[in-house]
């Protein structure tokens, strides 16, 4: 009996130092392969490279936006399109690394927007807007607005011409336009900052004027209806064209205007500070004919 349990223990005990052995081997191995890729990564060779010639756009970029490849092996560059609250619709200019800006000469673009399934496309116009640190005469950011019938659809983006260096080269490529106003609530925090600072043509008095509060907040109980049909005369939304209610009121570059919902309020002081020269008088927003 005693030297049947001395055979059991030692059987044991070669057991676990096999399995002891094992783990050594297993714990080195994963380390020399963790330091064997570090190496590899720091001298490149595991590094990926941006292919020269790309078929297809990048699905995020340095603003979170769409990274496209513009010209051709010779002379490669890309931009980035990004859609933000208030329709506003920016192009920024970045190198064959897309993740290097680069400066172009400051022109007018003209974008052509295309809606999946409409007949031809809306022109916008994309103004030059250096961003700070750029050159005198340079820029490496263009932007416009998006018109509200083109929100939340899948866009086919065509500008025909845009200036890298000495040459001219066509960009093209496709971007869902992302609804962001009226049917989306937004954070807070978010609300907070947009309606209750100033910037812009909106004004610290704009923001006292208006009960230093947001929209949402204080048009709680007001049910919005959206009238996509306004009649002669009637106010209409400066954001969404449908008929504006008298309860939605909101005072911006010391003037009331009027929406159709509290969302649209966001959605006209995003422009206002970023884009002020979209804002037009309230009187520009009744409706014609
Ligand atoms: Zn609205």
């Amino acid at each position: 009996m005693g030297k049947r349990k001395t055979t059991y223990r030692t059987a044991s005990r070669t057991a676990e130092r096999q399995t002891n052995v094992r783990r050594a081997w297993i714990i080195f191995g994963t380390l020399g392969l963790g330091i064997a890729s570090l190496v590899l990564l720091t001298t490149g060779i595991l590094t990926p490279r941006p292919a020269l010639i790309e078929d297809h756009p990048h699905a995020s970029a340095v603003h979170g936006g769409m990274l496209v490849p513009v010209g051709d092996d010779r002379d490669h560059y890309h931009v980035e399109a990004v859609v933000t609250r208030g329709g506003i619709f920016r192009l920024y200019t970045f190198s064959a690394d897309a993740a290097k800006v680069v400066e172009v000469k400051v022109q007018t673009l003209t974008a052509q927007f295309r809606a999946a399934g409409a007949s031809g496309p809306v022109l916008v116009k994309l103004r030059a807007n250096p961003q700070a640190g750029d050159s005198a005469g340079k820029t490496s950011q263009f932007v416009g607005r998006l018109p509200w019938a083109l929100r939340g659809k899948m866009l086919e983006v065509k500008v025909p011409e845009l200036i890298f260096g000495d040459h001219r080269f066509p960009v093209e490529f496709e971007l869902a336009a992302k609804k962001i106003a009226g049917d989306m609530p937004t954070h807070r925090d978010d609300e907070d900052r947009l309606l209750r600072t100033s910037g812009g043509k909106y004004t610290v008095e704009d923001v006292q004027a208006n009960g230093n509060t947001t929209a949402v907040q204080k048009f709680e109980k007001v049910k919005p209806r959206h009238d996509e049909r306004p009649g002669p005369g009637d106010l209409v939304c400066p954001v969404t064209r449908a008929k504006a209610s008298p309860k939605v009121a909101w005072t911006v570059g010391g003037k009331r205007y009027h929406f159709c919902c509290p969302p649209c309020v966001g959605e006209f002081v995003t422009l206002a500070k970023e884009l002020p020269e979209e804002i037009e008088e309230p009187g520009a927003y009744v409706e014609k004919q």
